[in-house]
C-alpha cells in the first residue's frame, strides 16, 4: 500500500504517542475517503483505541425527558420552536424516568445520561435526577445533558450525584443556533473548574463544514479536558432549515472519528460515535449510545419507536465490530464520587 508521505508522517507520530497539531489534523480530514490513506487512518485510530482500551466497548444510555418547543431554535433540532415540529408537549414524569433508567441499568448500560431542552426548569430536573440517583446503583455514573449553566448549577449537579456533563460548542454556534458563543464557553469553563467530568463531541457535522471547523472542535474538546471525545453527524430532519443541506456519509463520519481519535491521543477514557455506526467502531470509536424518550434527531416523541437503539442493540453492534461490551459501570466518569 502506498501512502501519501505527509499523511504517513502524521500517522507515525500518532503511533509513537506524540501529540498531533491542528494543521496535521486538517491533513487527516482532507484524506479522500476512497483511498489507501483512509484505511491507514482508520487502522491507526483503531490501533490507538485497542492499545488503550483493549477490546472494551461501552454503551452509554440517554433518557430524553421533554418534547416541547425550545426557544433556542437550533437549525438542526426537532425541538426548535421556530420550526413548529413539536405540536404537543410531552414530558416524562419522575417515576417514568426512574423506570427507564432501571431498564437501561438492567440491560447493561455503563452510564446514564439525562437530557432536557435548554428551557426546562432546572429545579424540576434536579428533583428527577435525585430520584434516578437513589434508584440506580451508586456506582453507575450519571451524566447531565442540559442547557447552559454556571458554577452554582455545577455544584448542584455534584450535590445531586452527577459525575459528568455532556456539553459542547456546536459547529457554527450562534449562526446555526440562537445561543451566544459566550454562554457555551462559560458553561465549559464552569465544568472545567468543577469536579465534573466532561463528555465532548464534534457535532452536528454536515457536508458544509470544512476540515478547519471540525478540527477546531476536536481541539476544543481536548483543551477542556474531555474524558470522552466523540463525533456526531447531523440528521436531516424535514422541516428544519439545515435539512436541505444534506448529510455526510458513514465514511466521512468515520474519517472524523479517526482524526479525532488521533487528536485526543491518550487524554480520553473512551471514544464515541453518535449515532451508533459499525464503520466508525472500526475507526477508533469504542463507545455508542442507547436512547429513549424525546430525541432532538427524531420526530416521534419516544425515540425507542424511532431512531433510538436499545442497550441490547448497541451491545450487539459492539460485538459485530469486535468489541466486548463492558459489564457494569464505566470508569470513564470519575467526578464527584
Ligand atoms: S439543540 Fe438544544 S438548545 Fe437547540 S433547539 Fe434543540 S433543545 Fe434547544
Amino acid at each position: 500500500m502506498r501512502i501519501n508521505p505527509e499523511v504517513e508522517c502524521v500517522i507515525d507520530r500518532a503511533l509513537a504517542g506524540e501529540e498531533i497539531t491542528p494543521p496535521e489534523a486538517r491533513t487527516l480530514m482532507s484524506v479522500d475517503v476512497n483511498s489507501d490513506e483512509m484505511y491507514a487512518l482508520m487502522a491507526t485510530a483503531d490501533e490507538l483505541t485497542k492499545r488503550q482500551f483493549g477490546n472494551r466497548g461501552e454503551v452509554f444510555a440517554q433518557i430524553g425527558i421533554n418534547f416541547w418547543p425550545c426557544p433556542k431554535s437550533c437549525g438542526f433540532c426537532v425541538f426548535g420552536e421556530n420550526w413548529g415540529l413539536t405540536k404537543e408537549r410531552v414530558e416524562l414524569d419522575s417515576e417514568e424516568v426512574v423506570a427507564r433508567a432501571k431498564v437501561f441499568e438492567e440491560a447493561g448500560a455503563n452510564a446514564i445520561f439525562l437530557m432536557i431542552t435548554a428551557d426546562y426548569p432546572f429545579d424540576r430536573y434536579f428533583e428527577i435526577a435525585e430520584s434516578v440517583r437513589d434508584a440506580i446503583s451508586p456506582d453507575l455514573p450519571l451524566v447531565a445533558n442540559i442547557g447552559d449553566f454556571g458554577p452554582h448549577e455545577a455544584d448542584r449537579l455534584l450535590e445531586t450525584g452527577f459525575q459528568g456533563v455532556y456539553h459542547v460548542f456546536r459547529l457554527r454556534e450562534e449562526r446555526d443556533t440562537e445561543i451566544a458563543i459566550e454562554a457555551r464557553v462559560a458553561t465549559l469553563e464552569a465544568v472545567s473548574e468543577s469536579n465534573l467530568d466532561l463528555s465532548y463531541c464534534v457535532e452536528p457535522i454536515g457536508p458544509e463544514h470544512p476540515p478547519e471547523e471540525l478540527v477546531e472542535e476536536m481541539f476544543r474538546g481536548k483543551e477542556y479536558g474531555a474524558v470522552n471525545h466523540a463525533c456526531m453527524r447531523r440528521t436531516p430532519i424535514e422541516g428544519t432549515p439545515l435539512a436541505a443541506v444534506g448529510e455526510i456519509s458513514e465514511w466521512e463520519m468515520a474519517r472524523a472519528v479517526a482524526a479525532t481519535r488521533l487528536v485526543a491521543g491518550d487524554t480520553i477514557r473512551a471514544m464515541g460515535v453518535h449515532e451508533p455506526s459499525l464503520l466508525s467502531l472500526r475507526a477508533g470509536a469504542n463507545q455508542i449510545y442507547a436512547e429513549t424518550g424525546p430525541n432532538p434527531r427524531d420526530t416521534v416523541d419516544d425515540t425507542e419507536t424511532g431512531r433510538g437503539r436499545s442497550v441490547q442493540q448497541c451491545r450487539r453492534m459492539l460485538w459485530e465490530a469486535g468489541y466486548t461490551a463492558l459489564e457494569g459501570p464505566t470508569s470513564v466518569f470519575r467526578g464527584g464520587w
